[in-house]
């Protein structure tokens, strides 16, 4: 039972409670009653001798491949999960500090709820818990990725089993939420940016065109599919050719691109198989009922709920809004804290504070 405390209440009525998605590829920081305020690429432009970050968001996005020569432009959380904790830390406490801007708030002291990687080590868990701290937060959560989303794309939490797999630009992630808990998770770090570098492998092999990522993406979003189109189509890809060095465009058509996709989509279908096959018989059947939920911006990929359905042969769709969930999911964790507890994460207390464990 919790003891009222006075300043904390007053703290309260002064503070905004955050929900942030952390993501390899866009962050997003909900705001409770206003939605979400930001909704940017998780970039970085850092001078290149101090390091010091220039950019942040999309700002730095913008730099791709245009960069002055004192500055480049980094993705802090490239591999799945976070490859430079400082890089990380200053654009965390930049979108924080951003979403209170706007705020009649005095005292930037917010609960905040981050959603982390379901494979993030204790290390990195830490981290994002100072960023968090250090950036003025007065209370900070973590949630796996996959319950947020979980819970972002309206599933029931407390019932039966509910499969979800959130593929978003670094990690696939995939969670078995039953009663209010984690039964199964998974996180296999192929996902948006691996499908990307197979259509840059593809188009360098088969065209000696080398290709830039930004154009692989657009590509992958315009052909990229997992399953026959109903109409197939073709698109302009421009590179440099790799022969005479010179600028070339040439024609690609969605029947090559799903063929340069199809071996990590394949891997990705194949890790959500492995988590069914763990799961004990009551879940399977519970799945049978209520399918497979797909949230993350790759979940739009055309054709691969029809694919996974397919191959699963498992009801799947794609949540409503899928880049956005886990930032809801963070968001509604402080309409009841109490009934998501089982979902938050705790960090391992340092073994050298004065704190007991
Ligand atoms: P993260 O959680 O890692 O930040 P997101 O959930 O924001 O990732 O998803 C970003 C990924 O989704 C990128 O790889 C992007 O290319 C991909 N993506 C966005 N829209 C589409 C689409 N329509 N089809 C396929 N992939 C898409
Ligand atoms: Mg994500």
């Amino acid at each position: 039972m919790a003891i009222w405390n006075p300043i904390k209440w007053l703290l309260g009525l002064l503070s905004l409670d955050l929900g942030i998605d952390l993501g390899t590829a866009n962050t997003l920081v909900n705001v409770r009653g206003k939605g979400i305020v930001i909704n940017e690429p998780s970039w970085v432009a850092i001078d290149k001798r101090t390091r010091e970050p220039q950019r942040i968001g999309a700002a730095a996005k913008a730099m791709v491949g245009r960069a002055p020569a004192n500055m480049v432009a980094m993705r802090p959380l490239r591999d799945g999960v976070i490859s430079e904790f400082d890089i990380t830390q200053a654009m965390l406490e930049y979108f924080i500090h951003k979403a209170h801007e706007n705020s009649i708030v005095l005292f930037p002291h917010s609960r905040v709820v981050v959603g982390i990687p379901s494979g993030a080590t204790e290390v990195e868990k830490r981290a994002v818990y100072d960023a968090t701290m250090s950036a003025g937060a007065r209370e900070a959560y973590m949630i796996h990725e996959p319950a947020a989303a979980a819970i972002g794309a309206g599933m029931p939490i407390d019932g039966y089993g509910n499969m979800i797999v959130d593929i978003g630009g670094g990690t696939t992630e995939i969670a078995i939420i039953s009663m209010g808990g984690i039964v199964i998770s998974r996180s296999l770090r192929v996902a948006g940016d691996e499908l990307d570098q197979d259509i840059i492998e593809y188009i360098r092999s088969k065209y000696n065109l080398f290709i830039g990522e930004q154009m692989a993406e657009k590509i992958k979003i315009a052909l990229g599919s997992a399953y026959p189109l109903k109409e197939e189509k073709t698109a302009d890809v421009r590179g440099r050719n790799l022969i005479t060095g010179l600028p070339e465009a040439i024609e690609v058509s969605s029947i090559e691109i799903r063929e340069a996709l199809a071996p990590s989509v394949q891997v990705i279908i194949d890790t959500i198989k492995d988590a069914l096959d763990e799961s004990p018989p009551e879940i399977l059947a519970d799945l049978m009922d209520s399918g497979i939920c797909l949230a993350g911006g790759t979940s739009q990929l055309q054709g691969l709920a029809e694919r996974l359905a397919n191959e699963i042969r498992v009801r799947v769709w794609v949540a409503e809004d899928p880049l956005t969930c886990v930032a809801r999911g963070c968001g509604m964790i402080f309409d009841d804290v109490e009934q998501y507890e089982g979902l938050l994460v705790g960090i391992e207390r340092d073994p050298y504070s004065s704190g007991q464990s």
